[in-house]
């Protein structure tokens, strides 16, 4: 399904804000490395694995929701792993608060099928402030002229930017 009046910041956009900033200017400057992770690769085959029979994807121009379970009204997003979940929330409350602006009540659910977890997602009026807030500063980063700095950090090894960040 494509829905018209699309986000122009992506749920990727929004995840990569959350986990480096650097990141987030990488991706969107369009320097990509995806190809070369082979966790990208692992990502798509739970998604095919688990999901095969019931998947119903639905994309707006800048979001793609994994599926919908259209009897509960649930939109799902499905993750490898919890390590950066905070991420996670806010790419799926992204989700929601552009649902929630073309007027369709939705909730939203977290799939790790491979420790067996879900976990329910709302948005409240904070949220949406928040979100607001966050696409503004996200404006603003993109805009750098230069990439900001490496953030050193643990999961800089399972990042598909790694060898670009430490050459
Ligand atoms: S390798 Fe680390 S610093 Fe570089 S983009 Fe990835 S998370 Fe950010």
């Amino acid at each position: 399904m494509k829905i018209k009046n699309a986000p122009y910041i992506t749920g990727t956009q929004i995840n990569y804000y959350f986990i480096c900033k650097r990141k987030l200017w990488l991706f969107s400057r369009n320097i990509s490395m995806e190809h070369t992770s082979g966790l990208v690769e692992i990502g798509s085959i739970i998604h095919e694995n688990s999901y095969a029979r019931k998947r119903k994807e639905i994309e707006l121009d800048g979001i793609k929701i994994d599926f919908f379970e259209k009897n509960k009204g649930i939109i799902n997003e499905v993750k490898k792993s919890k390590a950066v979940e905070g991420a996670h929330i806010w790419q799926l409350k992204y989700y929601l608060y552009h649902f929630n602006k073309l007027g369709i009540k939705v909730k939203g659910q977290l799939d790790y099928p491979l420790i067996r977890r879900r976990k329910l997602i709302n948005l409240t009026s904070e949220d949406i402030k928040k979100i607001e807030e966050i696409l503004s500063d996200i404006d603003n980063i993109i805009a750098y002229k230069a990439s900001p700095e490496k953030i050193e950090s643990k999961i800089c090894k399972k990042c598909s930017y790694y060898e670009l960040c430490y050459v």
